[in-house]
C-alpha cells in the first residue's frame, strides 16, 4: 500500500507543481514533476536513518535522512499533522521491520495458537504448522461479503 503525502499549492515553490512524498513498505520516494519532466529519488525503509520534521507557522519541512551515503530528502510546505503521520509511518514500518521482518503488518493476523504473525489467507501457520480456522478471524468475517449477503436471504 502506498501512502501519499502532498505538500500544499499554497507553500512556496509547490503552487504549480507540488512535492509528493510517497510511503510505500519498501521505499520512501520524494517525487517533484516539473515542466520538463519529473524527477523521483528514493530511500528505501531500512536505510531511512531518522525523519527531523522542521515545523514553521504554517507549514512544516520534512527531511528523510538516509544511512546509505545518499542525500536526505527534503520536502517543504506540507501540513504539520501530514508531516508527523508520516515520521510515524516510517517509524512503524522500521520497527516492524526490526522485529517481525515485514515492514507492513496490515496483511497480517496472529496465529490463534503460537501468536507469530502469519497472512491472513494463510490456512497453515508457517511457524507451528497448526491449521489457522478461517471463520475464526474478524479480518475474514469483514472481508467475505457472500457471507453478509447470506445472512440477508432469509424467508422469515
Ligand atoms: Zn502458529
Amino acid at each position: 500500500m502506498m501512502h501519499r503525502f502532498r505538500a500544499s499549492r499554497w507553500s512556496p515553490g509547490n503552487r504549480l507543481f507540488p512535492t509528493v512524498l510517497e510511503v510505500s513498505d519498501r521505499h520512501v520516494t520524494r517525487v517533484k514533476s516539473s515542466l520538463i519532466g519529473r524527477l523521483e529519488e528514493s530511500i528505501s525503509i531500512r536505510q531511512v536513518s531518522s525523519v527531523t520534521i522542521a515545523r514553521g507557522a504554517l507549514w512544516s519541512e520534512i527531511v528523510v535522512h538516509s544511512s546509505g551515503g545518499t542525500d536526505p530528502l527534503r520536502s517543504r510546505g506540507h501540513a504539520n499533522p501530514d508531516a508527523e503521520r508520516l515520521k510515524e509511518l516510517i517509524e512503524e514500518y522500521q520497527s516492524n521491520l526490526a522485529r517481525i521482518g515485514v515492514a507492513d503488518t496490515s496483511g497480517l493476523r496472529a496465529c490463534p495458537r503460537c501468536a507469530e504473525l502469519v497472512k491472513l489467507a494463510a490456512r497453515v501457520c508457517r511457524f507451528c504448522a497448526a491449521e489457522i480456522p478461517i471463520d475464526l478471524t474478524e479480518e475474514a468475517d469483514e472481508n467475505d461479503e457472500t457471507s453478509t449477503a447470506r445472512k440477508d436471504w432469509t424467508w422469515d
